[in-house]
């Protein structure tokens, strides 16, 4: 028997409030532990002796509720190589900007600024920060990561997990016209999906999702189940829940601390 399982550390977006943090999520597959996104606070809910090691995050873009603790994921690897608990360096893949592919001259500044800070953070911790893009496929052991842009401010990716005969898919913040999500979470054991907005909120901009929207693509990509996340820090969490069930019913919302785990 496979076991994985799945930690929220962080559900809430785009500040912390009492003990919910900015998005995280920490998949454990045997010795092996990816965290996809690295927002503020999350660092209160991890083991750092034991979870440190054989660590590889993932961050979805490069706003900052999605990598603000990255600073202190540094400052700790620093003091717990220093104190003989971490082995490897702690690989962290955040997406590759070049001036070439953006065609926003705003954009370009702001996220290049973004980019050369985290590159800075080798200096401080005991990391290694590592561009990716669509194209790349990352394989430990049985498990396999690859990624899909989504509608967003910024350059953004999708994450999909597979290993062992099974399927997690990972949002990260994405809008819901030109989303490709309904094809690369197609029938994944388990989708993490966004659900920023519920009705009634007016979307400025078509870069975030209704629950209802998360509780659509979960039907359309015949997913297993839904996993609702980055929900308002003020809103109460059944409400995002009652709004998905309106298209897909196996779903529940991600509470820090609560932990998943898929069989095979
Ligand atoms: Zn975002
Ligand atoms: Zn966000």
């Amino acid at each position: 028997m496979n076991e994985i399982t799945i930690t929220p550390l962080g559900t809430v977006s785009p500040y912390c409030k009492g003990n919910m943090n900015c998005p995280g999520f920490l998949v454990k597959i045997n010795e092996e532990k990816i965290l996809l996104d690295c927002g503020n606070g999350i660092t209160r809910y991890l083991d750092l002796a034991k979870d440190l090691n054989n660590l590889t995050i993932i961050i979805s873009h490069l706003h900052k509720d999605h990598y603000g603790e990255l600073l202190s994921i540094a400052q700790s690897s620093y003091v717990y190589k220093r104190l003989g608990y971490l082995e490897n360096k702690i690989k962290v893949y955040i997406p590759e900007y070049k001036k070439i592919i953006i065609e926003n001259d705003c954009v370009i500044e702001k996220d290049l600024m973004e980019f050369n800070y985290l590159k800075e953070l080798e200096k401080i911790g005991y990391l290694e920060i590592i561009p990716y893009n669509n194209k790349t496929k990352l394989s430990f052991n049985d498990t396999e990561l690859t990624f899909s842009k989504n509608p967003h401010q910024i350059i953004t990716y999708s994450t999909k997990l597979q290993t062992k005969g099974l399927k997690i898919v990972y949002s990260g913040d994405t809008g819901y016209y030109g989303n490709s999500l309904v094809n690369f979470a197609k029938d994944a054991n388990l989708l993490i999906c966004e659900s920023t907005f519920l009705r009634g909120q007016t979307k400025s901009e078509d870069t975030h999702l209704f629950a209802y929207e998360a509780g659509l693509i979960a039907k359309k990509a015949n997913v297993e189940k839904l996993l609702l996340t980055h929900f308002w820090p003020e809103m109460e969490k059944q409400y995002y829940i009652n709004e998905a069930k309106d298209y897909f019913d196996n779903v529940e919302a991600a509470i820090e601390g609560k932990v998943l785990r898929l069989k095979r």
